[in-house]
């Protein structure tokens, strides 16, 4: 039988695989296991086996989730779209929220995150291809946006993240993260400081790493296959 255990050492590998080809230490690229659909018990699994940051799409689902788990070393990142009903929630619960994408809900995180509790870090989904994900603000608008957010006082602006459309091959999925990594470097040459570019999934992994991710999102590889999303989880 195939454990979590197992698969999170394959993943493992193939980062590190991934690493090597591209010239780069394996401990530039963290790992991000993606737990939505997945209960408690497959994050403590997981856990077990020496993972800790953990990504959740659905506010509600990851909410009852993280208040199932209390008091142990885990990281937890919001990378699912966010309305503006549900940044207390996400100001509240999470380490990360990966998914923002204009000014008003990281105003909203910012007032949001409860004194106490250290900076939220963030990072800017940025819609990389204009496709059928609507989500992300468009790469022209990112510089204006990524300046805003910076100077919000209760969050750490770390990044970007992108979700890009399936590419049909390896050159199609590198062509599309490289022009990720060319708006970072920009942001990054304009003196934000930033550290984190997060992409790459299960199927597309070797592809981001190559092309400079310093986080891959993977769940699928690591829990197995999901059910299609529910539409009302999908629009919270
Ligand atoms: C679901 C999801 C992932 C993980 O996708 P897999 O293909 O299962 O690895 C990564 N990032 C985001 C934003 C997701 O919604």
């Amino acid at each position: 039988m195939t454990t979590i255990c197992n698969t999170l050492e394959a993943v493992g590998e193939r980062i590190a695989a991934a690493c090597r080809a591209a010239g780069r230490n394996a401990g530039e690229v963290r790992l991000l296991a993606v737990s939505k659909t997945f209960g408690a018990d497959a994050v403590q699994e997981a856990l077990q086996a020496g993972q800790t940051a953990f990504g959740e799409n659905y506010l509600q689902e990851a909410a009852a989730k993280i208040d199932a788990l209390p008091g142990l070393d885990i990281e937890w990142h919001c990378i699912g779209p966010i309305q503006s009903n549900k940044t207390r929630l996400a100001a509240g619960k999470f380490d990360w929220v990966q998914s923002v994408d204009r000014l008003k809900i990281a105003e909203r995180l910012s007032e949001q995150r409860p004194a106490g509790m250290a900076p939220l870090n963030i990072c800017l989904q940025v819609n990389i291809d204009g496709g059928a994900n609507k989500s992300g603000v468009a790469p022209q608008d990112l510089p204006e946006l990524a300046r805003a957010v910076a100077a919000l006082p209760n969050l750490r602006l770390r990044g970007l993240m992108t979700i890009p459309e399936p590419a049909a091959d390896y050159a199609g999925q590198l062509a599309v993260h490289r022009r990720a990594r060319e708006l970072f470097d920009a942001l990054v040459a304009q003196g934000l400081p930033l550290d984190t570019l997060s992409m790459g999934m299960s199927g597309d992994i070797e592809a981001a790493i190559a092309a400079g991710s310093t986080m891959v999102r993977v769940g699928s590889a690591i829990f197995g296959s999901r059910p299609p999303a529910p539409a009302a989880a999908a629009a919270d």
